[in-house]
């Protein structure tokens, strides 16, 4: 063959291909604006002339191929096609992008534009460069949605390619269509061509192990087909007789997926049932929903084949957040092999093969917001407050393309999508960055949780705010998704310093005030203790918020006063004081639903308590508790409550020195007790209780035990106190805090 045959008949192949793209073209629902569409093939013909790709054919053949793609396999239109045809001419030409505009208007140039500034893939040499393309990808994307699908496209046809290229840049192609772009377009609802990115990776990545299950999968072909022909014929009369157009469509896995069940199921290739997927494609009736329709044909084929019952799929009522809708059903067949059928009207198919172009067709002009539309405004809230580190701004948001989604629901019942794995705050800041800042925890199904709850399909999310909320550095690591990650990084960069520096002059002033300034290492010590402060920043930061308040502020920065300790009456004492003169006659007799001997009652006086009646270690009753007296065979008495486990077996095995008891007492002495507090953690809180016990009922405090985690926290708190009037009306005072769930009292502790 002379030079000249060989160009006549590349010339001829490319004429091909270009005449099977106008077919394509004509073939799709778009308006027929084909003259732009020749100009960019022949503007990008003798652009590219005289250039060859790897595999020796023209160049132009690659653009061809990527038009091809963009109109047939996600549907988009004139203006996609040509700056498909022109994608690589500002990178690989003299062309600039002024001549694009020129030649064929702003639109395709700024396309050209955006994906000429992706081309360098994602993967740069260092990890700071791989962010950096990265985010230019998603700015692109965010400008331009098309952007992103050309430049899909144009992978996608690499990856057909790839074998041309050497094998060093065959992983990297590979493992970067693997990491970015098969998760791309699964988010953009190109399900054929996420499958086909995802399994043209995994062929170069581990070329054995593909060649392996490939020849497996060939050999169980002929049976499976076989098998779909008896497992669909029943179907097909039965949705025949039911009056639908319809047809079925069989789908073997793919080698990747297979792969991954092997894996991640630990099962050999011969263990995997479900090869066959079958698909039920229908044009609905006008007359009835779509979903009902659905359901009616669910009901049909599961009076044929016997569905199992925990894998229903209804992606109907609630659509995945790519948009993708359908009903999954797996059956078993006649030889007792489960297979998955997917029930959708045309609808529902088309926007299951194309994803979002599909979307737009169908959009009939109704402002109504889409999850894809919200997802690409969630990429421009994370571009607008970009992160000084790119790398986990890249980790962060890579999370979100491989999350799995679950479904919550708002207390309204509204649905919203989020990744696997997030928490209520992630949900907060879901709904709005404000309600992330300020959520203190969230009521799920009606039950307080902390923050940190990681939600569940299904769950329903009450998101609970206050405007004293204060984010915490470690919500960090409470929040999963890319937009709650950003929103608090922006938060502590910035809103936190003109805080700190009031929270300074505040704190300077009294410490002036006060004449502290000599010791004020010392005071600032001390203070940072008493508010669990790690760096006096988070204490300033807390005091110019008005979180800790001017006045608090003041008591803990002066040197302590001496308290006024109250007089108190130990448990148990060792003294053996003779104690017959103590047993009064019983006339009260109005306490007794137990087996008490009614015959005498102890009177408990602030003299006689801890002398001659001792209060029982065990369960510490207070005056105002119902309480009896055992006297022992040494004849000393201990006064126990009534429901005290202790008091009951005494009660059944010496009960006839079980003797009733009332109190006495006038608020002299005190007795210890303990109550138990949990509620929202939050800096400041614990002073706010400390304030009422201490201040404002003027009870001391024995001993303190605080917990936190995950912005709950526990209290323990010993002190002492006169009776259960006051314990109970100190429990209400402590209640009325905001943050407080709640306050008992503990008996045993
Ligand atoms: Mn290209």
């Amino acid at each position: 063959m002379s030079d000249s045959d060989i160009t006549l008949k590349e010339e001829e192949l490319v004429e091909q291909e270009f005449q099977a793209l106008l077919n394509d073209y004509s073939q799709s629902i778009h308006r027929q604006k084909v003259e732009i569409i020749i100009k960019a093939y022949h503007f990008a013909k003798q652009a590219h002339k005289g250039v060859r790709r790897r595999s020796g054919e023209p160049y132009i053949m690659h653009p061809l191929a990527v038009a091809r793609i963009v109109i047939k396999e996600i549907g988009l239109g004139s203006t996609s096609i040509c700056a498909a045809l022109l994608h690589d001419v500002v990178e690989d030409t003299d062309y600039t992008v002024e001549d694009i505009s020129n030649l064929f208007g702003p639109k395709i140039a700024s396309i050209v534009d955006g994906l000429t500034k992706i081309s360098g893939g994602v993967f740069g040499a260092q990890a700071s460069e791989q962010a950096e393309n990265f985010r230019k990808l998603l700015l692109t994307m965010s400008e331009d949605i098309r952007v992103i699908l050309i430049k899909i496209a144009d992978r996608l046809h690499n990856m057909r390619t790839l074998e041309f290229q050497p094998v060093e840049k065959q992983y990297k192609i590979a493992g970067e269509t693997q990491y970015i772009y098969a998760p791309l377009a699964h988010r953009l609802g190109l399900f054929n061509i996420k499958t086909e990115l995802e399994n043209l990776s995994f062929k170069y990545e581990h070329p054995e192990t593909y060649a392996e299950i490939e020849q497996k999968l060939l050999l169980s072909k002929e049976a499976q087909l076989a098998s779909f022909e008896e497992f669909a014929a029943p179907i097909r009369q039965k949705l025949t007789d039911m009056g639908y157009e319809f047809y079925l469509s069989e789908r073997i896995k793919s080698v990747y997926s297979i792969w991954r069940k092997m894996q991640t199921k630990n099962i050999p290739f011969e263990d995997i049932y479900d090869l066959l997927a079958v698909r039920i494609i229908f044009t609905p009736k006008p007359d009835m929903s779509e979903k009902d329709q659905c359901w009616m044909i669910y009901s049909a084929l599961t009076g044929i084949y016997k569905p199992h019952p925990e894998r229903i799929r209804d992606w109907i009522s609630t659509p995945k957040a790519n948009g993708y809708e359908a009903l999954h059903v797996t059956v078993m067949g006649n030889n007792g092999q489960w297979v998955e059928v997917q029930i959708r009207t045309q609808r529902m198919h088309e926007i299951a093969e194309k994803g979002l172009a599909a979307h737009w067709k169908y959009k009939t002009g109704v402002a109504d917001e889409t999850e894809l539309d919200k997802w690409l405004r969630s990429i421009k809230d994370i571009l607008e407050h970009p992160e000084p580190s790119a790398v986990d701004f890249l980790d962060t948001f890579k999370l979100n393309l491989f999350a799995s989604e679950i479904f919550v629901f708002t207390p309204t019942g509204e649905i919203k999508t989020m990744p696997q794995g997030s928490t209520a705050l992630d949900f907060a800041f879901m709904l709005h960055s404000e309600l992330g800042l300020s959520c203190i925890g969230a009521k799920v199904n009606h039950k307080l949780e902390p923050l940190t709850y990681v939600l569940k399909g299904g769950d329903q999310v009450e998101v609970l705010t206050s405007q004293q909320q204060q984010p915490q550095q470690e919500w960090l690591d409470y929040v999963t998704t890319a937009k709650a990650k950003s929103a608090l990084k922006a938060f502590f960069r910035g809103e936190d310093r003109k805080y700190i520096r009031k929270g300074e002059d505040m704190y300077a002033h009294i410490l002036k005030k006060h004449n502290l300034m000599e010791q004020q290492e010392a005071v600032l010590h001390r203070t940072m203790r008493f508010y669990n402060a790690q760096q006096p920043r988070q204490l300033m930061l807390q005091i110019g918020k008005g979180i800790i308040s001017e006045e608090e502020l003041e008591k803990v920065v002066l040197p302590k006063r001496k308290s006024s300790w109250r007089r108190f009456i130990p448990f148990i004492s060792n003294t053996n004081e003779q104690t017959d003169d103590n047993l009064v006659t019983d006339n009260n007799p109005e306490t007794t639903d137990i087996p008490v001997s009614n015959k005498k009652q102890l009177v408990l006086t602030e003299e006689n308590i801890g002398s001659k009646y001792h209060i029982a270690a065990c369960c510490h009753p207070i005056p105002g508790d119902e309480v009896l007296g055992y006297c022992d065979s040494e004849g000393n008495i201990t006064i126990h409550k009534r429901n005290c486990p202790k008091a009951d077996f005494l009660k059944s095995s010496d009960g006839k020195n079980i003797y009733s008891a009332i109190w006495e007492t006038h608020r002299q002495n005190t007795f210890i007790d303990t109550i138990e507090l949990r509620g929202i953690d939050r800096v400041g809180i614990i002073i706010k209780v400390i304030n009422i016990i201490s201040q404002d009922f003027k009870i001391n405090i024995h001993d303190l035990h605080i917990s936190a985690e995950g912005g709950i926290f526990n209290g323990i708190i010993q002190m002492y106190v006169y009776d259960t009037t006051e314990l109970q009306q100190l429990c209400d005072a402590i209640r009325k805090i905001q943050e407080i769930q709640s306050v008992q009292r503990i008996s045993n502790i």
